[in-house]
């Protein structure tokens, strides 16, 4: 039995993206960067926070008959979160699911009874498993546990990855990948740091030394104007990525902005209007110019 314990947001099923065939996909909690557009605030630390969907609240007050630090029906009125300590008595106690658990804890045997069951559909399909977050080398021991054993499965690995992450330590778990999808959030060192609250070297460091590894690697752009979405950092990214990859790859992903009730829920501001989604005619120019400076444009969505 594999015991080693994971924090996990969500494992998605029979997913088409972020790899080859039929997926899982296993998001991990936990991910030193602070994307200001990102949309899985819930997965920034790798601990349970309560969920407050206040759509779904009937005000029947459950919650507070339970709640050992006398938190109100409205989680994220001012001053409530901050007595919460995120027992998860009023998850239990909301019969209209209006109060969430953001993480659950499983183990990798836990995680790998559910891969069995998907075993076939991954095997017709050349698909498997795509490690995803949060950030998922945040959990290095869980990860690699898990990685294992699914290599021993003869499954299809992918990692979705900030590419923060301290290579050395990382390296015999990025060995046991099919493929890697690494970010580059933006080529400028200063505006790195100012959107995602780190600048860019370890990540450049990373997949130039992966990319001399040989490694099959995708690099991944999440695409937003008024961030990263301009001819100039395109253009950069993608010399940076024809330099320092034997098969350069790139994959511009247009920003969405899905992740907006989750503040809500957490009772965090998301600032929406900073950001904009590339238009389809603005995402064709920028993926010519990927094409322009001799890099593949490629898409898994
Ligand atoms: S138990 Fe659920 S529905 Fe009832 S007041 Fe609390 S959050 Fe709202
Ligand atoms: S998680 Fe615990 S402390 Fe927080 S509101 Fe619910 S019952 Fe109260
Ligand atoms: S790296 Fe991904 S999960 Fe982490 S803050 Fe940025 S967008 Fe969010």
């Amino acid at each position: 039995m594999m015991n080693t314990k994971g924090k996990i947001l969500q494992l998605q099923h029979y997913s088409v993206n972020d790899g080859d065939g039929i997926r899982t996909i296993v998001f991990f909690a936990g991910c030193p960067l602070r994307c200001r557009w990102c949309s899985n605030p819930e997965g920034w630390e790798a601990r349970d926070r309560i969920l407050y969907i206040a759509s779904r609240c009937i005000g029947c007050g459950r919650c507070t008959s339970v709640c050992p630090r006398q938190v109100g029906c409205d989680l994220n009125a001012p001053g409530e979160r901050e007595k919460c300590v995120d027992c998860g008595a009023c998850v239990k106690a909301c019969l209209e699911h209006a109060r969430k658990h953001s993480v659950t804890e499983w183990t990798v045997q836990q995680v790998l009874d559910w891969l069995e069951k998907e075993l076939i559909f991954f095997r017709e399909s050349g698909g498997g498993v795509t490690y995803s977050g949060g950030e998922c080398t945040q959990q290095p021991e869980f990860l690699h546990e898990l990685a294992r054993a699914v290599y021993d499965l003869g499954l299809n690995q992918a990692m979705e990855t900030c590419g923060y992450f301290p290579l050395e330590k990382l390296q015999p778990t990025l060995d046991l990948m099919d493929l890697l999808f690494m970010d580059i959030k933006h080529m400028d060192r200063a505006k790195h740091r100012q959107f995602t609250g780190v600048d860019n070297d370890l990540i450049l460091h990373n997949i130039a030394a992966l990319g001399k590894q040989n490694k099959n690697i995708v690099v991944r752009i999440p695409t937003i104007m008024g961030v990263n979405g301009d001819e100039e950092n395109i253009r950069n990214t993608a010399r940076f990525v024809r330099e320092h990859l034997p098969e350069p790859k790139l994959e511009l992903l247009p920003y969405h902005s899905y992740g907006a009730d989750k503040y809500t829920q957490l009772g965090l501001s998301y600032d929406e209007q900073a950001f904009r989604r590339p238009t389809d005619e603005e995402l064709a120019r920028l993926r010519a110019i990927v094409t322009e400076e001799g890099v593949e444009a490629v898409s898994y969505r």
